[in-house]
C-alpha cells in the first residue's frame, strides 16, 4: 500500500531526498530505498531485501554478509515490499500540518471535516463536539488508496498539460511583444518618410520662390546701376561743351539729356519707397495640431485564441477574442 503513497509523492514533489528507481516498470517511477550499508560508504545502490530485525535495506551484495551473521534475520525481498516500511520523508510529509509546519496531524474534527495538530485544536476547534484522534479512526474500512493515486496521478497529468500550455502561451506573448515593437517602429519609419516628404516640397517650393525673387531684384539693381552710369556720363558730357560754342553738339546733348532724366525720373518716382524684401514661412496649423491632438501611434489590442482540443485531435479549432487595452 505504501507503494501508491510513495507514487503520490513522487509525483507532485521530486526531491532529492528520494532516490528514483532506475528500472522503471511502465510509467510507474517509484521513490525507491537505497542499500543502508552500501549508503554508509556513500554508494548509491538500490535496495533488495528489507531486514526487519535490523529495520535496514540491502543490495544484492550486502544481503549475502548479512546472510552469513544473521540467518535468522526476518527478510523481505521485492516481492514484499508491502512489508516494507513508509520512508521517513514521505511520513513526513504526509503527517505534517499544513498551518503548523513542526506539528504532525494527531486528530480529525467533524465538525469541521478538518484534519488538526494539538495547536490547531487549542487554536481552532476547542468548542468542537466531534473532535477524534486520528489512532481511534483508522479502526474503520481504510480508505480506498489504490483508486486515489490514480487519481491524482491523472490530475498531475492534467495540470502538467496546463503548465505547458501556459508555458507556450508566455512564449506566444513574448514572441507577439517583439513583432509588435516592430510594426511600431515600421509606423514610425512610414510617419518619418512622409514628414520628410513634405518638408522637401515646402523646401522647394522657398528655393523656387527665392530664385525668381531674386532675379527680379537683380534685373531692377541692374537697370539702377545703367541710370546712375548714364546721368554721370551725361552730367560729365554736358560740363564739358558748356560755353564751347558748339551749338550742334549742344543741341543733341541737351535732348539726350532731357530723355535720359526723364527716364530716370520716371524710375525713381515708381522705386520712391525704400523696400526691404524678404520671405516668411507660415506653417500649417492643421498639422501640428492634428498631431497634438492623437494620443499615440495607434491601439494596442489583446488577443485571444482558444485553441479548443476535441476528442480527436485533429479536429481543433479556433475562437478568437479581442478586446482593447
Ligand atoms: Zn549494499
Ligand atoms: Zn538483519
Ligand atoms: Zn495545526
Ligand atoms: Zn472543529
Amino acid at each position: 500500500m505504501y507503494r501508491f503513497l510513495l507514487n503520490i509523492y513522487n509525483k507532485v514533489f521530486k526531491t532529492a531526498t528520494f532516490s528514483e528507481s532506475t528500472v522503471s516498470k511502465g510509467s510507474d517511477s517509484v521513490i525507491d530505498f537505497c542499500c543502508s550499508p552500501c549508503q554508509e560508504h556513500n554508494i548509491d545502490q538500490w535496495a533488495e531485501f528489507y531486514c526487519e530485525n535490523c529495520l535496514k535495506f540491502y543490495c544484492g551484495k550486502c544481503i549475502n554478509l548479512h546472510g552469513h551473521l544473521f540467518g535468522k534475520h526476518e527478510m523481505y525481498g521485492r516481492g514484499d515490499t508491502s512489508k516494507w516500511p513508509v520512508p521517513t520523508e514521505v511520513k513526513d510529509f504526509i503527517q505534517k500540518c499544513d498551518l503548523h509546519e513542526e506539528q504532525s496531524i494527531e486528530m480529525f474534527c467533524d465538525d469541521h471535516s478538518q484534519l488538526c495538530c494539538r495547536k490547531c485544536v487549542f487554536l481552532n476547534h476547542r468548542q468542537c463536539a466531534e473532535v477524534t484522534l486520528i489512532s481511534e479512526l483508522v479502526k474503520g474500512p481504510p480508505p480506498e488508496l489504490q483508486q486515489l493515486s490514480r487519481d491524482i496521478q491523472s490530475l498531475h497529468v492534467e495540470l502538467k498539460k496546463l503548465q505547458n500550455n501556459w508555458d507556450i502561451n508566455i512564449q506566444s506573448l513574448k514572441a507577439s511583444y517583439k513583432k509588435q515593437l516592430h510594426e511600431i517602429g515600421q509606423t514610425r519609419q512610414k510617419i518619418n518618410t512622409i514628414l520628410d516628404e513634405m518638408e522637401k516640397t515646402t523646401m522647394k517650393e522657398l528655393d523656387a520662390r527665392m530664385t525668381s525673387l531674386k532675379a527680379s531684384l537683380k534685373s531692377d539693381l541692374d537697370k539702377i546701376i545703367k541710370l546712375k552710369n548714364e546721368t554721370k556720363q551725361f552730367g560729365d558730357a554736358i560740363h564739358a561743351i558748356v560755353d564751347k560754342g558748339k551749338e550742334e553738339i549742344a543741341f543733341i546733348a541737351s535732348k539726350k539729356c532731357l530723355e535720359k532724366m526723364k527716364q530716370s525720373e520716371n524710375f525713381l518716382k515708381q522705386n520712391s519707397v525704400q523696400i526691404k524684401s524678404s520671405l516668411t514661412f507660415h506653417a500649417d496649423a492643421n498639422v501640428q495640431q492634428y498631431l497634438s491632438k492623437l494620443s499615440g501611434l495607434g491601439k494596442i489590442a489583446f488577443v485571444t485564441k482558444e485553441l479548443v482540443h476535441l476528442d480527436d485531435p485533429d479536429q481543433v479549432f479556433t475562437v478568437q477574442g479581442k478586446s482593447s487595452m
